[in-house]
């Protein structure tokens, strides 16, 4: 798609349901995949994109950091949904991570720990894919106010990667709504103060009314790299 065609059909899905948009996502690109961090977005969509097309493509990274809960969570999805899912890992095996940063890289430099653990593997996954599908919502962090709900993305190489965010307009209530009312399993540590779940040592628990974001990296980031290391085109 020209990168116009992109921003109309944006325009075009903006009203319409996560299902809708994700119909016409599957329909429009043969070689399209999820990624989620099993976060109860990326819980939801999953859910919901499993029940349209059970054989959608799912991919998740394994930072070698996550929480059990999260191991855990992740493979009740495979069971519960059969899902077609791809577990990837960084190139730079921890133990070399370890051997050329040091241990505990995280505590002094969480750019370079995200981009070996999360970013090179999930830039790995999107190989050969017309487009991706990710569970961002506009109100989740200032960094996401202004995703569309389709997008135009340039990869390294040239090529054209387009993004799909069927959940741009949910808002958090939204996303319970939708994990309650079909019994959608979810990490249990929303149930414990964690309001958005990536790795252990990067991830602490908020007060109610902070916001979703503000317990990864002590409040000095808001983002890992994996939604911001592509130029967007459109
Ligand atoms: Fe490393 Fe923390 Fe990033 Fe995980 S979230 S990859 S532990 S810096």
């Amino acid at each position: 798609m020209t990168e116009a065609e992109v921003a109309a059909r944006a325009q075009e899905l903006e009203g319409q349901a996560p299902e809708e948009i994700l119909r016409w996502a599957f329909a429009a690109f043969p070689r399209i995949a999820i990624s989620t961090a099993f976060g109860p977005e990326g819980c939801a969509l999953v859910a919901m994109a499993a029940a349209i097309k059970p054989d959608v493509k799912v991919f998740t990274v394994d930072t070698d950091f996550l929480f059990p809960e999260s191991l855990e969570l992740r493979a009740k999805f495979v069971e519960r949904y059969g899902l077609n899912l791809e577990v990837l890992k960084g190139a730079v095996t921890l133990e070399e991570q370890n051997r050329r940063h040091g241990l505990a890289l995280y505590e002094r430099d969480t750019d370079t720990c995200c981009a070996l653990r999360k970013v090179e593997p999930t830039r790995r996954a999107l190989v050969g894919l017309d487009a991706w599908i990710a569970g961002l919502r506009r109100d989740q962090a200032k960094t996401r106010a202004r995703i569309d709900v389709l997008e135009s993305y340039q990869r390294d190489d040239g090529t054209q990667l387009v993004k799909v965010n069927p959940l741009a307009r949910w808002t958090r209530k939204d996303t319970w709504d939708y994990l309650l009312g079909h019994d959608v399993p979810y990490n249990p540590l929303l149930d414990r103060g964690y309001k958005s779940i990536g790795c252990w040592p990067c991830t602490q628990p908020v007060a109610a009314d902070a916001d979703e974001r503000a317990g990864r990296w002590g409040g000095q980031k808001l983002e890992c790299g994996i939604h911001t290391f592509m130029a967007r085109k459109a």
